[in-house]
């Protein structure tokens, strides 16, 4: 069996894989951007994650290669894989997360629903799409936007002249219909290299400025068709791409009930956080087990629901950890993690997990949590 697991990138996700990877008995080494990441608990490496070199001196001593991010370049996946080196999920998987128009161009050869969608590579083309599409449109940046940078509503082509100009030649940006949505949902999937697949109940993600702020799961009036659905598009993205690791694919329910592909996520996701405490295996845990090839957990949640909240922000006086001694005092129910990052205005530096059988306390319970960490 293979025991050593490097993560590239050392952020919260890699962080909450370590006391996971721990308990299976496997030794983890990470990749950090810098000192004092969130994930320095591991044995830890400073390097830049685009430098070939780097990476391989740093795979060199792992049986499996895994992430905490998506920015590795195809050009260094590819040479590590060339070296023989276990890389998941794998260069061919990882482009479609790299990439939102790859991503449109693959999801509709493989039939899954996705709102409207073209590349335009200047503003007469935007225009066009606007025209037939009610005269708006959400232009995205096709690669490296995160938490709603890179994502713009738009009423006229002139809103993305500066993108446009900034295009490079043969560049093109991303266009898709403004989807008149109800809520947005994430469905999970795990998937391992020899094929198995477990998928996570669909949860309600609550996204504050871009942001992910609060999660529920499983979605309220989910159950039947909702789930299965989401459930039945989680597996056929997890195949269809060739995923390893955790897959999340975020989703928009529109108000005449339909489910369209958002985007893509190859690692473990904010809108899972939920599952280290209420669900059988966690995130975390089961993105180790399915990049280790191992047997895959029991994704069965463990109550009824489970709510998440994002501690953004934080406290500017003092550190989160001082706050530690009154929010357990207060809410013993409440499952509290932080990511070992300086606060900072709008910055995930930790959640709060709450599970049971009443869906109002349960959120009612992790809101109020959360809010002892913030000023
Ligand atoms: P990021 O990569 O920054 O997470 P997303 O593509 O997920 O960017 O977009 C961020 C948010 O913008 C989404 O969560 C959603 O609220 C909104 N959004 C994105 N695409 C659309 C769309 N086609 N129609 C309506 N809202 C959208």
């Amino acid at each position: 069996m293979p025991v050593k697991v490097g993560i590239v990138g050392g952020g919260q996700l890699a962080r909450m894989m370590i006391a996971p990877a721990v308990e299976l008995g496997l030794q983890v080494s990470v990749l950090a951007e810098d000192v004092g990441m969130s994930a320095a608990l591991a044995a830890t490496a400073v390097g830049d994650y685009r430098d070939l070199e780097t990476v391989r001196a740093f795979a060199r001593d792992v049986d499996v290669l895994t992430f905490d991010h998506e920015h590795v370049p195809q050009e260094v996946l590819r040479a590590l894989v060339a070296d023989g080196v276990a890389v998941h999920p794998g260069p061919d998987a990882l482009q479609y997360a790299q990439d939102k128009l790859r991503m449109r161009a693959r999801l509709e050869e493989l039939g899954m629903p996705q709102p409207d969608w073209a590349a335009v590579a200047d503003l007469d083309a935007l225009q066009r799409f606007l025209d037939a599409h009610e005269g708006r449109g959400v232009v995205k940046t096709p690669r490296g936007g995160y938490d709603g940078k890179g994502v713009r509503v738009v009423r006229s082509a002139a809103d993305a002249t500066d993108w446009i100009a900034a295009l490079e030649p043969g560049g093109a940006l991303l266009v898709e219909e403004l989807v008149d949505f109800t809520r947005e949902l994430a469905q999970q999937v795990a998937r391992r290299p020899s094929g198995d697949a477990v998928a996570y109940p669909v949860v309600e993600t609550v996204q504050r400025d871009g942001v992910c702020a609060e999660v529920i799961a499983p979605a309220p009036h989910g159950a039947g068709r909702v789930a299965d659905v989401a459930a039945e598009i989680g597996r056929a993205i997890a195949e269809g791409l060739g995923v390893t690791g955790m897959l999340a694919v975020e989703l928009f329910e529109t108000t005449d009930e339909r489910l369209l592909v958002n985007e893509l996520a190859m690692r473990p996701h904010n809108s899972g956080h939920w599952s280290q405490d209420g669900a059988v295996t966690g995130q975390f845990e089961q993105h180790v087990r399915a990049v280790l090839d191992l047997p895959l957990g029991d994704p069965s949640p463990r109550a009824r629901w489970s709510a998440m909240v994002n501690i953004l922000g934080g406290p500017a006086a003092d550190s989160l950890e001082s706050r530690f001694p009154a929010v357990l005092a207060a809410h013993p129910a409440a499952k509290v993690h932080t990511y070992g990052k300086a606060p900072r205005p709008g910055r995930k530096v930790g959640h709060v997990n709450v599970s049971g059988d009443e869906l109002d306390a349960v959120v009612y319970e992790a809101r109020a949590a959360a809010a002892f960490f913030e000023d």
